[in-house]
């Protein structure tokens, strides 16, 4: 080419650029990424190209910005591949404006335009969001190829020439308008490289000062880092999070690429869960630290990064949503985290367990909400027990198996080193631990998917296996009245009328006069109402059944007396069973106990002062 050519990009479309200029005037910054990822993706071509070609002008690649605050020009230089003359007519004036053209008939289709702004990447021609006349100088690494200038100031003229350029690579000069002086700044400059190019694999500097990280660890083949590299990469991202617990490295080539490192952070509070703990990035360039329309949300406690390059990651949220890749991806994840888990479930359960109650809640979450993780995590979700170790529910029944066990008994912390606790464990019956609010949302989620486990918690029923089946104890007497009858007769004259139930049984054990039972539905709607701070919960336990038991002495000593000579101290006696009881069950309330206390000391007064 001799001297300067003109020319004008498609009329139709003139007039966008002032338009995109308004549109995304709050935006105004991403010009900046687009025209460094555009440097860093020229410079990894070459790489690329250098494996198999040899070419002159070194290797020491490099991103520069600089500026002149007088004259104001900011500059991106590059020393990447270059373009010759055509290649500048076919990537920039074609490829690059019909990017920006489909940007701009989209934006206009899209109802949700504060969606959108920001997450498309309007590539190269976003430069005229801030310039009031770009140019181009560039010089392509073949060898005989002259360097090119171009320039615009409407970004549809332009003109080219041939220009002297001794050094291979692009750069880029943009003239600030009035309004975007704020770019003349190298702190300004330094964050928003910190922001979005961090993690570009070049080398970029601002003014001469090294501005970025480089090291995407994301990138790196997983054997090659050390358990170091990894936790350095996370004090990186997340400097006060302490360590993580563990972490997986995602590197997919197939169906679709997607490269990534996921961290599981100790929680310090339950649900302390941080929204912004991944980070995506589009070929290393940051697009967002909101993860949510990939990462199921029982997952975004995690944190890192995921490296999709193939998704259009800077197009609108809602686009997203539709996109079926973006639910396979999202399947990959979940299936990802399951299989780590599992992995350290079988071959490091110490381990597992020791995670446990950092992981847990998650695990819990994510079984209640995702069906896929609950099919891959079921027999995998443990149960602190009674014997101080962990069990799944498979194994819970493989060790109650020969005990005729066809429930799986469960207990809160209370509960634990209760008088129920103390029956099941005499018939060496085991129970497992359900303490926290999600558990009782679990329970009934195993119960509805496997309609042949069956949870109760320890104080609703007492198990088969503590009663005395075989006891001979409900005698009938000359009346022809049953032992139980008569038991049931005393108590229910010496209890409060209102929604107790007298129950009477044998149980095998002799030190235990009676005992609360709470319905296991009652207990559920308990649970429930007390997550929705209900105050009428303490009233619906007052609701319950009184199972005495027929073969304790001071059972008998009540009947005898009440039958017999001083029928009002059988039913003190009587009364004072049902108390221990409920004692046993800690529901009473506080005026309960301090009528509780009044009336068994009178009692014993009694009872020592004849
Ligand atoms: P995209 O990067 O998505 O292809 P852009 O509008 O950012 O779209 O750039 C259009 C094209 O211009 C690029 O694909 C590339 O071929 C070319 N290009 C842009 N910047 C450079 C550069 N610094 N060095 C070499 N080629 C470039
Ligand atoms: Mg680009």
């Amino acid at each position: 080419m001799q001297a300067e050519e003109k020319g004008k990009i498609n009329v139709e479309t003139e007039n966008i650029f002032p338009i995109i200029k308004k549109w995304l005037y709050s935006e105004k910054d991403i010009f900046l990424r687009e025209l460094v990822s555009n440097a860093s993706d020229a410079i990894t071509k070459l790489k690329k190209i250098a494996l198999s070609e040899e070419f002159e002008g070194g290797n020491e690649y490099r991103i520069d910005l600089d500026f002149d605050v007088d004259k104001r020009i900011l500059t991106i230089e590059d020393n990447g591949l270059g373009m010759t003359v055509e290649e500048v007519k076919k990537y920039i004036n074609q490829i690059a404006f019909s990017g920006a053209t489909d940007f701009a008939k989209q934006y206009q289709n899209t109802e949700n335009k504060a969606e959108i702004i920001g997450h498309f990447g309007l590539g190269f021609y976003s430069s005229f969001m801030v310039s009031k006349q770009v140019t181009i100088e560039t010089k392509s690494y073949k060898a005989g190829q002259a360097a090119v200038m171009w320039s615009s100031e409407s970004g549809t003229d332009f003109s080219i020439s041939t220009i002297d350029k001794n050094t291979r690579g692009t750069k880029i000069s943009l003239y600030l308008d009035s309004e975007s002086g704020e770019y003349l700044d190298k702190w300004k400059l330094k964050e928003l490289i910190k922001k979005y190019c961090d993690f570009l694999p070049v080398a970029i500097y601002v003014q001469g000062e090294k501005a970025n990280r480089e090291k995407p660890l994301w990138s790196e083949e997983p054997s090659k880092n050390s358990p170091d590299d990894y936790k350095d990469f996370y004090s990186y991202l997340f400097p006060f999070s302490g360590e993580s617990l563990f972490h997986i490295h995602l590197n997919v080539d197939y169906p679709f690429r997607l490269q990534g490192i996921l961290y599981f952070p100790k929680l310090t509070h339950e649900l302390e869960a941080s929204k912004n703990g991944i980070k995506l990035f589009c070929n290393h360039v940051f697009v967002s630290d909101n993860a949510s329309e990939l990462i199921p949300q029982f997952l975004t406690i995690l944190k890192g990064t995921i490296d999709i390059p193939d998704l259009p990651l800077n197009v609108s949220r809602s686009y997203l949503q539709n996109d079926p890749l973006v639910k396979k991806i999202s399947n990959h994840i979940i299936k990802k985290v399951a299989d780590r888990l599992i992995d350290d479930f079988k071959k490091n359960r110490a381990k597992y367990e020791e995670n446990w109650n950092d992981i847990s809640i998650f695990v819990k979450y994510g079984v209640l909400t995702d069906d896929k993780f609950y099919d891959a995590m079921k027999d995998h979700l443990i149960f602190k027990n009674s014997e101080n170790g962990f069990s799944t529910v498979s194994e819970y029944w493989e060790k109650n198996k020969e005990k005729n066990q066809n429930k799986i008994f469960y207990a809160n912390e209370t509960e634990m080193g209760s008088v129920y606790m103390q029956l099941l464990k005499s018939q060496g019956l085991e129970a497992i631990l359900v303490d926290s609010k999600i558990d009782s949302h679990l329970i009934q989620h195993l119960e509805t998917k496997n309609p042949d486990w069956k949870f109760q918690r320890v104080d609703s029923e007492l198990a088969d296996q503590v009663l005395d089946k075989d006891s001979k104890t409900d005698l009938v007497n000359e009346a022809n009245e049953t032992e139980s009858s008569r038991i049931t007769k005393l108590f229910e004259s010496a209890l409060p009328s209102e929604g107790v139930q007298v129950k009477v049984e044998a149980l095998k054990s002799v030190d235990v006069p009676g005992v609360i039972l709470l319905p296991e539905f009652m207990r559920r709607m308990t649970e429930m109402n007390s997550m929705f701070n209900r105050e009428d919960t303490k009233s619906m336990l007052k609701a319950h059944t009184l199972m005495v038991n027929s073969k304790s002495p001071l059972v008998k000593s009540a009947l005898q007396a009440f039958e017999g000579v001083n029928p009002e101290k059988g039913k003190k006696l009587a009364r004072v069973i049902y108390d221990l009881s409920l004692l046993s069950a800690k529901v009473m309330d506080e005026k309960e106990v301090s009528e509780y206390t009044k009336r068994t000391t009178e009692f014993l007064q009694e009872i020592f002062s004849t």
